[in-house]
């Protein structure tokens, strides 16, 4: 298997970015449609074989792949310098460090 050129990448983190920005349109009206969107974009990223960024990859559960908002179906908190993020689709948690510097600039 070869990987796939950079353009088709480039147009896998678009596709990915416009799926995540319809997840959060469709919430309110259809969780459901979300999560398929969720789905759809992890399987680009998969078969392109892209990363998605992290500001998406915190937009789902990592353990049961629901599109998550914050106060609605997902708890955020701070303790001790970690993000904790409560999943209340199926109840599990999600730490992130606390970032700021490094990592934030992005090309
Ligand atoms: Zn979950």
């Amino acid at each position: 298997m070869r990987s796939p050129p950079p353009h088709t990448r480039k147009i896998a983190r678009e596709r990915i970015a416009i799926l995540f920005a319809r997840a959060r349109e469709f919430f309110d009206e259809d969780p459901a449609v979300s999560r398929r969107c969720v789905a759809l974009a992890r399987r680009i990223a998969m078969r392109q074989r892209v990363r998605i960024d992290r500001v998406f990859r915190r937009q789902f559960c990592r353990h049961c792949h629901a599109f998550l908002v914050p106060g609605r179906n997902m708890r955020v908190r701070i303790h001790r310098g970690k993000v904790i993020v409560t999943c209340r689709e199926c109840g599990r948690q999600m730490r992130y460090p606390l970032e700021e510097r490094h990592e934030t600039r992005e090309g």
